[in-house]
């Protein structure tokens, strides 16, 4: 059996690739991170609990892909550039067979971005992946969910809905066939974080947000810090590959309710348009054009005619939720 120090070593030790910035990774009481001159930090934790965010027996190596790409996805929608992260992890057992797939799964995700792992800590217990993940950003330029501004479009990066379609068919509510199923899991289980979108957005995009808990709820945190409203054209929501060959209810509910989508929902004045279409074009993902903010307060839905459209809104809260 590995012991703790064994296990650090082995699996989350590497001699730091970005030495500017790290000025002392794993192996100390502190790590220590240099940001650029002049720029702020931006910093954002999420916590991975086996039963409650994925499966027991989830596969390690998405895992690990998986709880590093949510917190990335949260530097993506505030525009910042990752520098670093470290993780807390509670464990049953060391074994090899998790630790080094969840590990590599976790720091190939990581090397895509220059994100260093630098710091953490290990226990024994229920499995429950914390990560903290720090960024950097010029003071000013953070896209932050208070301030839409009347008349601003409304964006979405990539494609919604999968991910809930995934969800759907291992409670069994409906079934996919292989094809959509792996289509709609691989969203699930591996989302990409939008991460150069986020930055080329800076100085274009007024507010954003990650869409993880479904695109209703997520758009309200910008309309309620923003003290503004919206309408959405629900028609308009891009859906992913496998949701779209489902029947139009479907589609429209599982796009803007689905949650674990990762992509970015953005504000930009209308005068950006071309410039918001380069920024996603430099960044290799396709955004749609879904909406307007508006001074009246709430979210009004309308179907692809401008028809006023009811459907019920619902987001994730562990709380609320069953
Ligand atoms: P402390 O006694 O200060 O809590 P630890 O003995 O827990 O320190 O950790 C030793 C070193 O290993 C520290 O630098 C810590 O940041 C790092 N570390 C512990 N667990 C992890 C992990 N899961 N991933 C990366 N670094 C870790
Ligand atoms: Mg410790």
């Amino acid at each position: 059996m590995l012991s703790e120090f064994d296990l650090i070593a082995r699996y989350f030790t590497r001699s730091p690739r970005e030495a500017g910035r790290i000025a002392l990774g794993v192996g100390d009481d502190c790590a220590l991170l240099s940001p650029s001159p002049g720029m702020q930090l931006a910093i954002s934790s999420d916590m991975l609990v086996e039963g409650r965010h994925f499966f027991a027996h989830a596969d390690a190596r998405k895992l690990g892909h998986k709880c590093l790409a949510v917190n990335l996805s949260d530097l993506a929608a505030m525009g910042a550039t990752p520098l670093a992260f470290t993780l807390a992890l509670a464990l049953p057992q060391a074994r090899d067979e998790w630790l080094e797939p969840f590990s590599q799964g976790m720091l190939a995700l990581a090397d895509r971005y220059g994100c260093e792992l630098i710091g953490g800590d290990t226990t024994k217990g229920p499995l429950n992946i914390c990560i903290t993940i720090f960024g950097e950003i010029a003071p000013g330029a953070a896209l932050r969910r208070d301030r839409a501004q009347v008349g601003d479009d409304i964006w979405i990066s990539g494609t919604l809905g999968d991910a809930r379609l995934a969800l759907a068919a291992y409670r069994k509510e409906l079934e996919l066939d292989p094809v959509a199923l792996e289509t709609a899991s691989e969203r699930m289980h591996r989302p990409t974080p939008r991460v150069e979108l986020g930055i080329a957005l800076r100085g274009i995009a007024h507010a954003a947000i990650d869409v993880s808990d479904g695109l209703s709820g997520d758009l309200g945190h910008i309309l309620e810090q923003s003290g503004l409203g919206a309408t959405l054209d629900v028609d308009a929501l891009p859906v992913g590959a496998a949701l779209a060959q489902q029947p139009q209810d479907l589609k429209r509910r599982f796009a803007l309710n689905g949650g674990d989508d990762y992509e970015l929902c953005f504000s930009a004045p209308s005068a950006k348009h071309s410039a918001v279409l380069a920024a996603a074009r430099s960044a290799g993902i396709a955004v749609t054009r879904v909406g307007v903010i508006e001074a009246e307060q709430g979210l009004r839905l309308t179907d692809a005619g401008g028809a006023p459209l009811q459907l019920p809104l619902s987001s994730f809260d562990h709380f609320a939720s069953p």
